[in-house]
């Protein structure tokens, strides 16, 4: 399978990707942490030109998170759709790993960074590099 497809909680929106994705980043710092409300997260980088939304752009709304980066989120559910990290991928988007329909091991985590900001209880995974 080349085709990945995602939606938010709700489903009203949904988007779809293709291969080859850039990587998979399992990130521990804390702007993923506040925006995603969890521990660490894991996200797809996906080359903008591979990405496109299916359904729901209309009900899509932009926070921007600073200069270079935003999160484009679900207004009825609240669910983050994509998001842009122009700093470390610049022309690409971000995609909540969580949000893919169906995971295969193409879409396994390849780094992790931020791992000094790290929770203590998290474990990091000796078969995925550490990157920072
Ligand atoms: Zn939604
Ligand atoms: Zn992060």
């Amino acid at each position: 399978m080349s085709k990945f497809e995602g939606s938010c909680h709700c489903g009203a929106v949904t988007w779809a990707f293709s291969l080859p994705i850039k990587t998979v980043v399992k990130c521990h710092c804390n702007n993923c942490r506040k925006l995603q409300g969890s521990d660490y997260s894991s996200w797809v980088v996906v080359p903008q030109s591979q990405f496109e939304v299916l359904s729901g752009q209309d009900v899509v709304s932009l926070y921007k998170a600073n200069e270079t980066s935003s999160k484009s989120f679900c207004s009825t559910c609240g669910s983050a759709a994509y998001l842009v990290n122009g700093k470390h991928f610049p022309g690409n988007f971000v995609l909540p790993l969580g949000a893919v329909n169906n995971y295969t091991n193409e879409l396994a985590p390849q780094i992790q960074v931020y791992t000094t900001d790290k929770a203590p209880w998290v474990n990091l995974h000796e078969d995925e590099p550490v990157f920072s």
